[in-house]
C-alpha cells in the first residue's frame, strides 16, 4: 500500500498520509509515535452530507487488513445513509490496537486531534471496540463526536437496530405470506447480543416460536429460562428449518458453504455484511429465498444517532417514527426487486446510487453538536 504524506504535523504531534483509492473521497493513514497510534479514516462519499460511520478498535495482523475492512465498512455507511435518509455520507474509521490492552487516553486523544483535522467532514461514534466512554474521551479533542453519554445524546442505538429488524422481518413476512403478523410464525436468530436479545424479546411478545444460538452460553441459557427459546448449536442455526433466518451476530454468514442448507423462507437480521460476496443475493433469489438487505434493516441505530444532531435536540419518538419507515422503504425495494427481475440486494444498492446520484435526501442544514 502506498500513499502522498500529506501533512506531518508540529502542533498535532500527527503524522497523516493520503493514501488514494479509486472511488473514495479521502483515506487518511494517521500514525503517532508517542501513543502508538496507528488508524484509517475512510471517507467514502459526503454527496449529501459529511460521513458519519463508527470507530473500529481491532488489533488487525496488517495495515492491508485493516485498509480493506475500513474500506468495505465505509462504503457500506454511505448506502445505508443513503437509503435511509439521514443527510449523511459514508465514513468509518479504524484504529490498529486491541481493545482490551491498547486503548490508552493518548491514544484515543491522538485518534480525536485526527478526526478534529478533518474539520467535521467525519463524524465518528462507538463502534467494536470502542465504547460511549471511549468516544467521550476523544471529544475532548473534537466536537465532530455522536452517541456520546448525555443528556441531549441519543444513547445505545441496540434497541432502535433491534426495532428496525423487527419491522423489516413484519415487512418481509407480509411480501412472502401476504400478513406481517409474527403469530406462530419460526424465527432462528443467530446471535442475542445487544441488537439480538432485544429483538428476541420483541419477537416473543409479537408471538414467533424463536430458535436461538449464541457462542455466549450463560446468556442463551437466561434467554431459554426467561422465554422458553429453543436452543441450538451455533453451528446448527443457519440450518433450522423456519420462516425467517435471522443473522444478528458477525458478517459473511451467507456464502456458498452456508446456502445449500438454508431451509428458511427469509433472511433478516442485523448482522452487517451478511452476504459474503454480491454473489450470493442472487443465488438467494435463485433459491426463492427473500433476502432483506442487511444496511436498509439495520439502519435504527443510525437514524437513532442521527436524530441527536438535529437543533431542536434528540426526541426518540421521531427516532422511533423515522426508523418505523423501515418497513416501507423495504417494501418497495421487494417492489423494484420484482418490477426488474434483480435480487432484493442489487435493488437496494440501485435505490442507494439512485439516491446518490440525484441527491435526494441531501442536507439542508449542518449537523449541530449539543456537546
Ligand atoms: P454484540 O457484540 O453485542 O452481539 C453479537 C452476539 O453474537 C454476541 O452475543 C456474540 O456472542 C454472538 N456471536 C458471535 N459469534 C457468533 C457465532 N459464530 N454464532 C452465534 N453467535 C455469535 O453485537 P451487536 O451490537 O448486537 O451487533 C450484532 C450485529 O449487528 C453486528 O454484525 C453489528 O455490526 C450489527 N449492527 C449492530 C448495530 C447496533 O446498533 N449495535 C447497528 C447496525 C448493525
Amino acid at each position: 500500500m502506498t500513499g502522498k504524506l500529506l501533512a506531518s504535523k508540529k502542533e498535532t504531534g500527527l503524522q497523516i498520509e493520503e493514501i488514494e483509492v479509486p472511488g473514495y473521497e479521502k483515506i487518511l493513514k494517521v500514525t503517532e509515535a508517542k501513543s502508538k497510534l496507528k488508524a484509517l479514516i475512510a471517507i467514502h462519499n459526503t454527496v449529501l452530507g459529511p460521513a458519519l460511520g463508527g470507530i473500529r478498535i481491532f488489533p488487525y495482523a496488517s495495515l492491508d487488513l485493516a485498509l480493506e475492512d475500513v474500506l468495505r465498512l465505509a462504503r457500506g455507511m454511505t448506502y445505508k445513509s443513503a437509503v435511509a435518509e439521514v443527510g449523511f455520507g459514508g465514513g468509518k474509521s479504524v484504529i490498529m490496537a486491541d481493545p482490551q490492552k491498547d486503548k490508552t487516553e493518548a491514544l484515543l486523544c491522538a485518534f480525536g486531534r485526527a478526526v478534529e483535522c478533518l474539520k467535521g467532514k467525519y463524524i465518528c461514534a462507538e463502534d467494536v471496540g470502542c465504547s460511549v466512554k471511549d468516544v467521550g474521551v476523544i471529544r475532548k479533542e473534537t466536537k465532530y463526536v455522536v452517541g456520546l453519554a448525555h443528556e441531549k445524546s441519543s444513547g445505545n442505538p441496540a434497541p432502535f437496530t433491534a426495532w428496525g429488524t423487527f419491522r423489516g422481518i413484519q415487512s418481509a413476512l407480509k411480501k412472502v405470506f401476504g400478513s406481517d403478523s409474527l403469530e406462530g410464525k419460526t424465527v432462528a436468530l443467530q446471535g442475542v447480543g445487544s441488537v439480538g436479545e432485544v429483538l428476541a424479546e420483541l419477537l416473543f411478545w409479537h408471538g414467533a416460536r424463536v430458535t436461538i444460538a449464541d457462542i455466549n452460553q450463560a446468556k442463551v441459557a437466561e434467554l431459554q429460562h426467561k422465554f422458553g427459546f429453543k436452543a441450538v448449536a451455533v453451528e446448527q442455526i443457519f440450518q433450522e428449518e423456519c420462516d425467517v433466518f435471522a443473522p444478528c451476530a458477525m458478517g459473511g454468514i451467507i456464502n456458498d458453504k452456508t446456502l445449500p442448507h438454508l431451509k428458511c423462507r427469509i433472511v433478516a437480521g442485523c448482522a452487517n455484511n451478511q452476504l459474503l460476496k454480491p454473489e450470493n443475493g442472487e443465488a438467494l433469489k435463485a433459491r426463492r429465498i427473500l433476502y432483506v438487505p442487511d444496511f436498509v434493516i439495520n439502519a435504527g441505530g443510525l437514524i437513532n444517532v442521527a436524530h441527536e444532531t438535529e437543533k431542536r435536540g434528540y426526541h426518540p419518538q421521531s427516532a422511533r417514527n423515522k426508523t418505523n419507515q423501515i418497513y416501507d422503504v423495504l417494501t418497495s425495494i421487494y417492489e423494484i426487486a420484482e418490477k426488474k427481475q434483480i435480487s432484493t440486494s442489487r435493488a437496494a444498492l440501485e435505490l442507494g446510487d439512485y439516491r446518490l446520484k440525484y441527491g435526494v435526501g441531501k442536507r439542508s442544514v449542518e449537523p449541530y453538536f449539543h456537546h
